[in-house]
């Protein structure tokens, strides 16, 4: 692929709090995704946590025990590269549902952690899987974790509670693997399943690039003179294409200009001159992981997650910015993930608010029209997407936005 360890793929790390997820990812890459404030080299970080994992494999060793993360092999042979996977530890609790649908939307598979030690489903395994089906994402390997912490008929009653589970869903054919991360026992067995599971996507290098921007920073440090001072930096994931060091790339919708009280959003334009993939500079980026672009905007502009939720593209290639849109709308069958009772999902009305994660972009906007299936929103802030993009829809429920379903973009 890119001739470096770049990541090609995002794996997504979904399921109940606190049964594994991030132990888990630091089994397989040495990295605590849990830690969203550290910045990464040069002052890129991210508010999703991804972190790079290098699957490697042993020669001359069956499998799955060739299967590793390791660059020494149990013989003092060295082992070799497969391919570098980066996954993104998505938050554990729901009300951070949207956030985790918006980086589901950047997911190529997803790994499903399920406690052995607990009955199954805990409230977040459950709404984790209903996002990944209503996302459509069905390249998907369950971990059955902790099972150190249960015995053998313990595992096995587990083991058919969670097949029981996944029954009917997109996950129903999805290899169960017995680990813990803990322990570090079955990552081969792991390494293996994702192997055959979640295969780097066919991608199109000669596709337009998109990127979608999670994150812009001001690097500079207060007091930088003007002479001194580096350009704003957006970070993000590419999702198709590449990108170059020198290439123009344009943002939408942009900044947002006052005018006469009215407030409007403008393209803007600008040079990449740096690129960081892997916490590594280089030339070209392909997709997959975390992507840090330095640009030659003005930091101001970018300062403060100035920029978060744009999409950025060559000049002229991007679609549509929609200051409101028509969308097709699948309502979940009720409200889950909650606390109090589950309750019914009433269809969507005219007039009232609504929340909706585009990509990266979260924004509120009320119904102007509702019909069945379908309806038509105005937006407080516009998005740039692409007709058939999908949209995690939440209303207000309590004190709360809560996903009640998915929409698809139509026009
Ligand atoms: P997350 O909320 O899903 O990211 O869960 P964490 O990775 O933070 O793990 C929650 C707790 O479970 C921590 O105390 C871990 O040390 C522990 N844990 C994770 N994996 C295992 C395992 O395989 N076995 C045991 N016994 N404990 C584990
Ligand atoms: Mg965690």
């Amino acid at each position: 692929m890119s001739g470096n360890d770049q990541p090609e793929v995002n794996i997504g790390l979904v399921g109940h709090v606190d049964h594994g997820k991030t132990t888990l990812v630091q089994a397989l890459s040495g990295a605590w995704t849990d830690q969203h404030s550290e910045e990464m080299k040069r002052g890129i970080s991210i508010r999703l946590g991804y972190a790079d994992a290098t699957f490697r494999q042993c020669p001359d060793v069956d499998e799955p025990e060739c299967f590793t993360v390791e660059e020494e092999c149990p013989d003092g042979s060295e082992s070799e590269p497969i391919r570098t996977v980066s996954f993104v530890d998505a938050p554990g609790h729901e009300t951070l549902m949207a956030t985790m649908l918006s980086g589901a939307s950047l997911m190529d598979g997803a790994v499903l952690v399920v406690s052995a030690s607990e009955p199954v489903p805990q409230p977040q395994t459950e709404e984790h899987l209903m996002a990944l089906d209503i996302i459509g994402i069905d390249n998907i390997v369950i971990a059955q974790n902790k099972v150190d912490l249960v015995d053998g008929e313990r595992a096995r009653e587990n083991y058919e509670e969670i097949q029981e589970f996944v029954a009917g869903t997109v996950a129903e054919d999805a290899p169960v693997v017995p680990v813990s991360a803990g322990q570090n026992v079955n990552m081969d067995l792991l390494i293996q399943a994702i192997e055959e599971e979640i295969p780097t996507p066919d991608r199109d290098p000669d596709a337009d690039p998109r990127m979608h921007v999670a994150r812009s920073f001001d690097i500079n440090k207060p007091g930088t003179t003007a002479a001194e001072l580096a350009g704003g930096v957006l970070g993000g994931s590419l999702v198709e294409g590449e990108l170059a060091v020198d290439d123009a790339i344009e943002i939408r919708p942009g900044r947002e200009v006052e005018e006469g009280g009215q407030s409007e959003y403008v393209p803007i334009e600008t040079t990449i001159r740096s690129l960081q993939a892997a916490g590594d500079s280089v030339e070209t980026a392909t997709p997959g992981g975390l992507l840090g672009i330095g640009t030659g905007l003005d930091p101001s502009l970018t300062k403060g997650d100035a920029l978060a939720g744009r999409l950025a593209g060559p000049p002229g290639s991007l679609p549509p910015t929609w200051q409101s849109f028509t969308m097709s709308v699948e309502l979940l069958d009720r409200v889950v993930g909650a606390d109090e009772a589950d309750g019914e999902i009433d269809e969507i009305s005219t007039g009232e608010p609504l929340m909706m994660t585009v990509g990266t972009a979260t924004t509120v906007g009320a119904v102007t029209s509702a019909r069945s299936g379908e309806c038509e929103v105005n937006l407080k802030r516009p998005v740039c997407a692409e007709p058939g993009a999908k949209i995690a829809i939440n209303r207000r429920i309590g004190a709360r936005w809560r996903l009640i379903g998915v929409g698809t973009l139509t026009d």
